[in-house]
């Protein structure tokens, strides 16, 4: 733990300590610890601070990254920066050992490499990639990327030849993932054999497969297809003279904080001895993004604004779909607010919208949902909030998601 606390982009930062709910923490929620945490931040600020703030429990990343360990061992995560880029997330995984998926290896973009992770440790698994993105790879050092098509076989020929390959293959249907990504991305089946053809008729090396099942799978058997279809593109590359392929790349969509990824783990875990357990030289590797920040995050907004309409109550608070809370839109996260004062058994409810803060009618949190009822200066707390949220916050309307204050903190 001490090495996460010294870790760059945590140590600079102030780390709230507390205590954790429960005996058995991992994975079991640890909700009443961190609201407990959020009264007292609201309780030291000064009025004028009193705005929507995150919390970032980074003794949940270690948590998390040890159960990975213990159900993943053969399989290195390389974080997906772009589910959650603050620094003290990526500070953590590193110092945990954790490689990294940036989309973008400029250091003012996604600052892995400025954290000082080295650059070997980086995959720049994004399939299609603006040429100057990759000439900055070629002068950092970034020398893996994935790729789906033709043309940018091409175009890492020319702006980063010493750059190796993962051929992104499309896995099987049918995973029911939050978000779906194989209508962008992923080499059908019959394009597998041209793709390799395109690498080695531009003499680049192809390392390996990658696929990503989408974020957020719930149906966790699409990963035995598509290991079996890795396999079948390792063969490939074997019939076509290609030298053996070196890694296999199992992509994310993981969930954590229910039995849904040990059950991944158990089907990837089969799936490699089934397919792979000829071939003990090839790397494992994965690209977890959502599994380790999703629930290390809790939202506290405030109630700005109300509005009685008989028996309907209508409230603003200070974050929405603009800023953090974007996830209802682009990620499908579904929210169910609690007050931080709680609830009391009995208490009467009250049929309830909460928007937010810009003039914008799509700018709405809730509607139709069942809450006691909240004052000017209340607060909403909003679990499981670190995956796609303040990465993907906008400017509009004057309402910066960067102001949202976010808080380290860290629980034992
Ligand atoms: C977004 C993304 C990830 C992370 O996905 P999660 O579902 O958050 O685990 C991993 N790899 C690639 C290429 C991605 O685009």
């Amino acid at each position: 733990m001490q090495a996460v606390l010294v870790a760059p982009g945590v140590k600079d930062r102030k780390v709230l300590a507390f205590k954790r709910g429960g005996d058995a923490p991992l994975l079991k929620d640890n909700k009443d610890a961190v609201t407990g945490l959020i009264r007292s931040i609201i309780a030291t600020s000064s009025p004028a601070q009193r705005s929507a703030f995150h919390v970032l429990d980074l003794a949940r990343i270690v948590d998390l990254y040890r159960a990975w360990r213990r159900a993943l061992p053969d399989v290195r995560p390389y974080y997906a920066v772009k589910c959650n880029p603050d620094p003290a997330v990526l500070g953590a995984l590193a110092a945990l050992g954790s490689g990294f998926d940036c989309a973008n290896p400029n250091i003012r973009r996604q600052p892995v490499l400025a954290l000082g992770v080295p650059a070997r440790d980086v995959v720049y698994a994004n399939p299609c990639k603006p040429e100057a993105h990759l000439e900055y790879a070629a002068g950092v050092g970034v020398n893996l990327t994935t790729y789906d098509s033709e043309a940018e076989v091409d175009k890492i020929r020319r702006c980063h030849p010493a750059c190796e390959l993962l051929l992104r293959i499309k896995g099987p249907e049918g995973g029911e993932a939050r978000v779906d990504l194989g209508t962008k991305y992923g080499a059908h089946a019959d394009e597998v054999v041209p793709l390799l053809r395109a690498a080695q008729r531009a003499g680049l090396r192809v390392a390996g497969v990658s696929f990503h099942v989408g974020s957020g799978a719930s149906r966790v058997d699409v990963y035995r297809g598509a290991v079996a279809a890795a396999r079948a593109a390792f063969d490939a590359a074997a019939e076509l003279g290609m030298p053996p392929m070196r890694v296999l790349d199992v992509g994310g969509g993981f969930v954590a904080g229910g039995p849904t990824f040990q059950k991944a783990a158990e089907v990837i875990n089969d799936a490699l001895a089934r397919h792979f357990g000829d071939l003990p030289c090839v790397e494992v590797i994965g690209e977890p993004g959502r599994y380790f920040a999703e629930t290390a995050v809790t939202l506290a907004a405030r109630v700005i604004g109300k509005r009685v309409r008989g028996e309907v109550r209508e409230y603003w608070i200070d974050d929405g779909v603009y800023g953090s809370l974007n996830c209802i839109l682009m990620d499908h996260y579904v929210p169910r607010p609690r007050p931080l004062a709680g609830t009391s058994p009995g208490e009467k409810t009250y049929t309830s919208t909460v928007f937010g803060p810009t003039c914008d009618s799509l700018d709405t949190v809730v509607t139709g949902y069942e809450m006691p009822e909240m004052n000017v200066g209340d607060w909403l707390v909003f679990d499981d909030m670190g995956a796609y949220t303040t990465a993907a916050g906008s400017k509009f309307n004057g309402f910066d998601t960067s102001d949202i204050n976010i808080y380290v903190a860290y629980s034992s």
